[in-house]
């Protein structure tokens, strides 16, 4: 029965991406980008400054139950996320993961989102990218406003 399979997994009420889609406010909800299937999100608990997320806008499921459509907008904001990152912060290099489950540290269960961090030479290399430990050179919205006029340009 595949549509048990692909039931939402948790309540939408309560999940912090299904809430920053509908409040209608994407600046205040650190949203970057909206596509039809997909949204960029800037993290709200960043790893390092410029830590952003791709999610499906569909609430229930993960890498295995997203459609062709939805991995092609997520990985498509990925790369338009990657640009601007590269744009506003020229880091050296990025990590892009997706953590699934609790025990592999994914802090929402409900949305497939790849993760977008941006590393520089000599940052906090021995810090693990999934870790508890978090770097904050920046506030969030001077960020919003830098990596929304990268992705402008
Ligand atoms: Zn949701």
């Amino acid at each position: 029965m595949p549509y048990v399979s692909t039931a939402p997994t948790g309540d939408p009420g309560g999940c912090v991406f299904c809430n920053a889609r509908s409040g209608g406010d994407d600046r205040a909800a650190l949203i970057l980008r909206r596509q039809e299937q997909a949204f960029l999100i800037l993290n709200a608990f960043p790893y390092a400054c410029g830590h952003l997320m791709a999610v499906t806008a569909r609430h229930g499921g993960g890498l295995r139950e997203a459609s062709t459509a939805e991995l092609t907008e997520v990985m498509a904001l990925v790369q338009v996320g990657m640009r601007a990152l590269s744009r506003a912060y020229r880091p050296d290099g990025f990590n892009v993961g997706v953590n699934e489950g609790r025990v592999a540290g994914a802090g929402v269960l409900d949305h497939l989102h790849v993760h977008v961090v941006p590393r520089w030479n000599g940052d906090t290399n021995f810090i693990p990218v999934l870790g508890e430990v978090r770097v904050l050179p920046e506030a969030l919205d001077v960020t919003y406003d830098r990596l929304s006029a990268a992705l402008d340009s």
